[in-house]
């Protein structure tokens, strides 16, 4: 196979490195390979690079595009309304056309504010809780990811399992310089999926617990899907102890469903946050929950705001990418088969090759590893996994124009094809004979 040049990314990377830091304008962007990548554009599943490379996309842009590059109503309609504008600091009523949309979809959303990404709503969130409740810290879960502001910047990745100590009072480790030493006073961490284990830890800890927070399927690590009765546990030990229950649906929203994993499983948090899939790559989120929660913000006694939130483009690429998925109601069950075919696919490309590939996930997004394990089923499982391997197998597909995302993730999207899917096997099939 000729390998495929990257001479000019490398160029504009050198170029990039002396006015941007790192040449990069997010830490993930560095982790492309063989390095940071500079593309020219994007059309539905394709993006092209500036060395004149084509790729079958299966990152959507580490999840947002979910109807795809340039989905046409998407840009049609950020263009008609800009017309109007950019940004009032004032009101639209374009946003409460999207807010009445996102309150008739998703169950838990009696009333939300809107915000620029997942990570400032994930913090607006807790500050609602720990108003509610009068309590200060949340409990998370290992592996898990919600952005990276600094009381959430912690125990993402480690070095060994080891170093996670025991599971009833795991360590956790900063995951960057400068944080405030205060922010580990925020939080306590367990593994997933253990409802016996939360249940043990909540009951002596309650005094001082505000929130859970959980992505309600494990998407940043082994895309591990919760246990039976795992998040109704969570709900039942939230109501018992007056804590809220908030899910993380930043990647799940619209995902697995336009009421998001809240719907998929029946079960409904007090507070959650949507962003990537909500607006097609525009920066728009969304902190979405029962009144009773949102009433702290209603009454001002928790603070909001944002002079960006709510511009006109982030409104528009909401609506029409909310009327796209909705213009067709077999979208969702669509995007399932899909990527059920493809997880299929490549289990038998695994077997014809003898490669322990292990692929799991609820079929929309799902993970790809090489372990011996059977599934991965939390965090610390992760740890069985050849990592070299993945990257040699994610590197493999990038040089054949496929772009999966370098920890293993798949996204399917809205306007992906059978030929898409088929042609993903056949390709992974090609690098799996090569690896070592
Ligand atoms: N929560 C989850 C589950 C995420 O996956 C992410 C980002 O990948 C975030 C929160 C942070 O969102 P953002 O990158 O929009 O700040």
């Amino acid at each position: 196979m000729k390998r495929r040049s990257y001479q000019k990314s490398k160029d504009l990377l050198d170029r990039a490195s002396q006015v941007l830091a790192g040449g990069v304008s997010s830490e993930f962007r560095k982790y492309n390979h063989p390095h940071a990548i500079f593309y020219t554009h994007g059309e539905g599943t394709r993006i092209y690079d500036v060395d004149g490379n084509a790729y079958l996309d299966f990152t959507l842009s580490q999840g947002p595009l979910i109807v795809g590059h340039s989905h046409p109503r998407v840009l049609e309609a950020v263009e008609n309304y800009s017309k109007d504008g950019q940004l009032f600091a004032g009101q639209h009523i374009k946003e409460i056309e999207l807010a009445e949309k996102l309150q008739q979809l998703i169950p838990s959303a009696e009333l939300m504010r809107f915000c620029l990404d997942g990570s400032e709503a994930v913090q607006t969130a807790f500050r609602i809780a720990r108003a509610k409740t009068g309590k200060h810290k949340f409990l998370r879960f290992e592996g898990h990811y919600h952005g990276w502001l600094d009381n959430v910047a912690w125990g993402i990745s480690t070095a060994s399992v080891e170093a996670l100590g025991n599971e009833d009072d795991p360590n956790v480790f900063p995951w960057s310089a400068g944080l405030s030493p205060n922010s580990k006073d925020d939080f306590i961490v367990l593994p997933w999926n253990d409802l016996a284990l939360v249940e043990r830890i909540v009951a002596e800890k309650h005094n001082e617990l505000a929130a859970i927070i959980t992505e309600p399927i494990m998407c940043n690590n082994g895309c591990i899907v919760p246990h039976e009765g795992f998040l109704q546990g969570l709900r039942t030990i939230c109501n018992r102890y007056g804590i809220a229950l908030i899910f993380d649906e930043v990647i799940t929203g619209f995902r697995l469903g336009l009421g998001g994993a809240q719907q998929y499983y029946d079960v409904t948090p007090d507070l959650s946050i949507f962003a990537k899939a909500i607006a097609s790559g525009y920066p728009i989120s969304a902190i979405v929950g029962k009144k009773e929660w949102m009433e702290e913000i209603v009454s001002a006694r928790v603070i909001h705001a944002g002079t960006m939130n709510t511009s006109n483009p982030t409104v528009a690429a909401a609506l029409a990418t909310i009327s796209v998925l909705e213009q067709d109601s077999d979208t969702h069950n669509r995007m399932f088969r899909l990527g059920n075919r493809l997880i299929s696919g490549l289990r038998e490309a695994a077997k014809q090759t003898g490669q322990n590939l292990q692929v799991q996930g609820p079929g929309p997004m799902f993970n790809t590893a090489f372990t011996s394990l059977s599934a991965i089923k939390n965090y610390r499982d992760t740890f069985q996994t050849d990592k070299i391997k993945l990257k040699q197998f994610i590197a493999g597909l990038h040089d054949r124009g496929i772009r999966v995302i370098g920890r293993g993730l798949w996204y399917i999207s809205a306007v992906h094809t059978e030929e898409d899917i088929d042609h993903a096997i056949n390709v992974s099939e090609t690098v799996l004979k090569e690896i070592e």
